[in-house]
């Protein structure tokens, strides 16, 4: 048995996972070293047709139960990944190949939405609006929706299930979750510690964990009525299926899909800052982040400087493996695949005139894995190309001259997830941030488009699907609103002064 396997073996012994071998078990190779990790169960068609089956008996208890007692069981499952933070964390490491760091990050946005959960469990609620009759009352009444689905991707494979899930709980609704086909031993040790704090209060069915190993055994969860959301996470070809098929029945759909986030370096930005911040965005977690930083958008005047100060600040990023090495900033892409497409658009961008400032070069760190460099490519505009998302570390450079340029290039890409500008000039972040400027869900001043908290409201708009999770009142997608008039006189007056 290989170390990794070992470690991926004591990580879901120390949780408490029990691998069922009498159904079909199957291994992932881990992006570190390409090696298998621990068996885990696979889950096929009739399997997700039963978790949707018991998803909707436990559905009328859950929904019954006072929203703060849902909030104690999500109090609870915060406090297990709270024990167990760093063996969490290892998993992802093993499995998406995060450097410790991020990968302990993803566990404590887990803990903060279960924390943001437990309080929305005393106040979700609606609002009490005037009403035109006499003795009446005109209510918000906010139900718990049904079984939803939560479709996940494989660069945030616990953070995005429990941003959902966490939330959706204590709204009312069952889940039944897919993760990625890549990721099934997280999936696995987080379903396990939620599964005992819904034991413990007596309601064992409220979460599925359902492991396909293709996606297309997936189906129910699209096409069956009795899933009343599915809020899917991925790339927009993939909200480009799930999306129209689950609308097409009346189901609802929360999606959160690709981004080809940008940053605007202005004349008068702190350049420092929007070094430092660039190179986080662009080049943290391997460039595989839906907000990763894909285009810096700077004025023209300074474009050689900041691509220097970055590239030079690339020189000092140590790539490789992460697995308990601390050292590391750049861990390995997920598989050959997502070099061959980072490969792709460097040849791609070279021939239509992209200049190549730095990276893009594979880094033998093992016998296997697949690390790379990050890439800075400078462009003379904005391409087709540049308009698709790479999911890699690679930053386009566009120079631009005057604001309004700066705007239009920015927004002018099919997705619209995460944006930011540096600046110190209160008109340009003013313009950035309203109603002409940025087209996306996320809007940053001096703070890179990459890392944000649970307490906004996650999401984009455009491509990449117009969902919202986490904060503020994103629990409304998970929630049924029911308008109630309430008639306390004795009259029954119609509305708009109607006689009858
Ligand atoms: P992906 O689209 O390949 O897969 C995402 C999920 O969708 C997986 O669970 C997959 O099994 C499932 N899926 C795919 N086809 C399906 C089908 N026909 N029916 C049912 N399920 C299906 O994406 P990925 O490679 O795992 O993740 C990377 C992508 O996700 C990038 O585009 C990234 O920007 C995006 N992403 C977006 C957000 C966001 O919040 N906007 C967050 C994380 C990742």
């Amino acid at each position: 048995m290989s170390e990794l396997q070992d470690a991926a073996e004591a990580a879901l012994r120390t949780i408490g996972v029990n691998v069922d071998e009498t159904t079909p078990i199957r291994s992932v190779p881990s992006p570190l070293t390409e090696e298998l990790l621990a068996p885990a169960p696979t889950t096929d068609r009739a399997g997700v047709e039963a978790a949707i089956e018991r998803a909707t008996s436990a559905f009328p208890a859950w929904a019954d139960l006072p929203a703060p007692a849902r909030g104690a069981v999500v109090r609870r499952f915060g406090d297990l990944l709270r024990e167990h933070k760093d063996t969490l964390a290892d998993l992802i490491t093993l499995e998406v190949g995060k450097i410790a760091s991020e990968a302990r990050g993803e566990i404590q946005e887990m803990i903060d939405v279960c924390d943001l959960a437990v309080g929305l469990s005393r106040q979700v609620g609606g609002l009490t609006l005037p009403s035109e009759r006499p003795g009446h009352q005109l209510l918000e009444n906010w139900n718990p929706l049904g079984p939803i689905a939560v479709i996940s991707a494989f660069n945030f494979p616990a953070a995005v299930w429990s941003w959902n899930t966490a939330i959706a709980l204590i709204c009312g609704d069952t889940v039944v979750w897919k993760p990625s086909e890549r990721t099934p031993l997280i999936s696995l040790a987080g379903s396990a510690l939620l599964d005992r704090a819904l034991d413990e209060a007596g309601h064992p069915d409220v979460h599925q964990l359902v492991l396909t190993a293709d996606p297309e055994d997936a189906a129910p969860l699209l096409d069956d009525d009795r899933i009343r959301l599915v809020s899917a996470t991925g790339s927009t070809r993939m909200g480009e299926h799930v999306g129209p098929r689950v609308q097409r029945r009346f189901g609802r759909v929360l999606l959160e899909l690709g981004g080809n986030n940008a940053a605007i370096i202005t004349p008068s930005a702190d350049l420092d800052l929007a070094v430092r911040g660039s190179v986080f965005a662009a080049a943290g977690t391997a460039g595989q982040r839906c907000t990763t930083l894909r285009r810096l958008i700077v004025h023209r005047s300074l474009a050689d400087e900041m691509t220097d100060r970055i590239g030079s600040a690339y020189e000092q990023l140590a790539v490789g493996n992460p697995w308990r090495n601390d050292d590391v900033h750049v861990g390995p892409l997920i598989d050959e695949s997502a070099y061959d497409n980072m490969r792709d658009a460097l040849d791609r961008a070279e021939t239509s005139g992209g200049q190549r400032v730095t990276g893009g070069e594979r880094v033998t760190v093992g016998p296997g894995g697949c690390y790379v460099t990050p890439a800075i490519v400078g462009m003379s505009k904005q391409t087709d190309l540049v308009r698709e998302e790479t999911f890699a570390p690679l930053l386009w450079v566009l120079p631009y001259d005057d604001l309004d340029e700066a705007i239009a290039i920015h927004n002018d890409v099919p997705q619209g997830l995460a944006s930011s500008i540096f600046t110190r000039d209160v008109r340009e972040a003013g313009r950035f941030t309203g109603p002409l400027g940025s087209d996306c869900g996320i809007v940053n001043v001096n703070v890179g488009p990459s890392g944000a908290e649970v307490g906004g409201a996650f999401g984009g708009e455009k491509a990449t699907g117009g969902g919202r999770e986490t904060g503020s009142d994103a629990w409304k997608a998970y929630m049924r609103r029911a308008t109630t008039t309430i008639n306390h006189s004795d009259e029954l007056p119609l509305a708009q002064g109607v006689e009858f």
